[in-house]
């Protein structure tokens, strides 16, 4: 491997910065540059949501300080996106006309939130939560808002529900599927989170879509495909992210819903790589925080020279809202009949309890725990060991 390698990494999240970890590792004495278009080091942006309701403790917010990187020899660019690409050349040019020559180039410029409406943004009072200056920017105006609709019933839509509410905001979650978390959990259990939720004052409004925005300059309200019209002045979008590619458009590299990578994390372009929310590896953009923190490592590795292969992690979620914790992991039957599964459920209502497991050919093949998720290290290992009915009858108290 040639000496003094130079590595420049575009993005600044997680991928980004595990990418630049893992090159400093393999090789000492690379050059390793991180270009990056938000003005902020790296930081944990799950936090975002809980951020709307708390302060910020930078220690746990930022995946590393300044030190870090200086002791590290990795230089970092803020603010400053790169604009053009130029692989012949192996050359990047950011917007302040600054270039940078690589020897290998890592791609890691994330996703953006999907908005199936052009220029919404521009109307006061919708928004979208991507960024940490987006974030300070509904946190003000939830100051003086009153009415919030959420667009989506997943993930980051129901915890934005329940920070708004606890804001004091009056909070309708509009959801295209006919039940929340259509992803993550099952109907049944679906419906027993929705009742959870109904009950802290939020309204649902299920299987109905946005067919209007309402409001000249500033939102007014709604019009859903229901009929139904909701008031409100904060709408805020949640409805899943779409890969940052614009940027390798007219560099003849490999996409499709993202950016194609082998299992080693390379393009269809030597020399470049690609991790995290950007990138689709086996027809697949994960657009969650694990696989982007483990891509970039196999991105940083390979390359600096060395040599990783990227095994997709068991794909899981963690909720906290509502005043309870849901985490589902594995096939939880969404996408298969239901003969085929056998499935194992628990239930303690007055203590909102909740565990549902299922089972492929008489092996643990995903579960959903409510209320109490101290099983969940358990469930991992059982989804490893492929633990049988009767073991897991013993083993989660069922
Ligand atoms: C509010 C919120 C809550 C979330 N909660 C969870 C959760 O609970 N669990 C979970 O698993 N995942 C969660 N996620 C998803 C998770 O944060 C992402 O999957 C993860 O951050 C992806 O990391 P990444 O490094 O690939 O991309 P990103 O974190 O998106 O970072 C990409 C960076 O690249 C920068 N960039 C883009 N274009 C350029 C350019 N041209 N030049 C330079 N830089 C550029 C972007 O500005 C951005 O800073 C959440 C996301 C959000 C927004």
């Amino acid at each position: 491997m040639e000496q003094n390698q130079k590595i420049i990494i575009i993005g600044g999240g997680v991928a980004a910065k595990e990418a630049a970890i893992a090159a400093r590792k393999q090789d000492p004495s690379a050059s390793i540059i991180i270009l990056a278009k938000e003005q902020y080091l790296p930081y944990y942006r799950p936090f975002l949501t809980e951020y709307l309701t708390n302060d910020l403790n930078e220690k746990r917010f930022f995946l590393a300080d300044k030190n870090f990187y200086h002791q590290h020899k990795i230089n970092v660019y803020l603010n400053d996106p790169v604009v053009s690409i130029i692989p012949e050349q192996k050359k990047v040019i950011t917007q302040s006309h600054h270039f940078f020559i690589y020897d290998r180039l890592i791609l890691a410029m994330g996703s953006y939130n999907f908005i199936p409406f052009p220029h919404v943004l521009e109307k006061k009072g919708v928004f979208s939560i991507k960024t940490l200056d987006e974030a300070k920017e509904v946190k003000r105006f939830t100051n003086i808002a009153q009415k919030a609709i959420i667009i989506g019933g997943g993930l980051l839509g129901l915890e934005a529900a329940w920070a708004l509410k606890r804001k004091g905001l009056d909070v309708t979650i509009v959801e295209q599927v006919d039940r929340i978390l259509p992803l993550q959990l099952d109907a049944t259990c679906s419906i027993y989170v929705e009742k959870m939720i109904i009950s802290k004052g939020i309204h649902l409004q299920l299987g109905t879509s946005v067919q209007k925005i309402l409001g000249e300059s500033r939102v007014s309200g709604v019009k859903l495909s229901n009929g139904n019209i909701l008031p409100c002045d904060l709408l805020l979008f949640s409805i899943g992210v779409r890969s940052n590619t614009t940027l390798v458009k007219n560099i003849g590299i490999d996409t499709h819903h993202g950016i194609l990578v082998n299992e080693k994390m390379e393009t269809s372009i030597p020399t470049i790589y690609a991790a995290g929310d950007v990138c689709e590896f086996q027809e697949k953009v994960t657009g969650t925080w694990p696989p982007a923190l483990l891509q970039g490592k196999v991105a940083g590795t390979n390359a600096a020279g060395g040599m990783m292969l990227y095994t997709p992690p068991i794909s899981s979620t963690m909720i906290s809202a509502f005043e309870t914790k849901i985490f589902s992991i594995g096939d939880i039957r969404q996408n298969n009949t239901d003969n085929e599964y056998q499935h194992l459920s628990f239930k303690d209502s007055k203590k909102n309890i909740y565990r549902q497991l299922y089972f492929l050919n008489d092996q643990l093949a995903g579960g959903i725990l409510i209320g109490d998720i101290h099983y969940s290290t358990k469930l991992i290992k059982g989804l490893q060991t492929k633990i049988s009915i009767h073991d897991a009858k013993i083993l989660f108290d069922m």
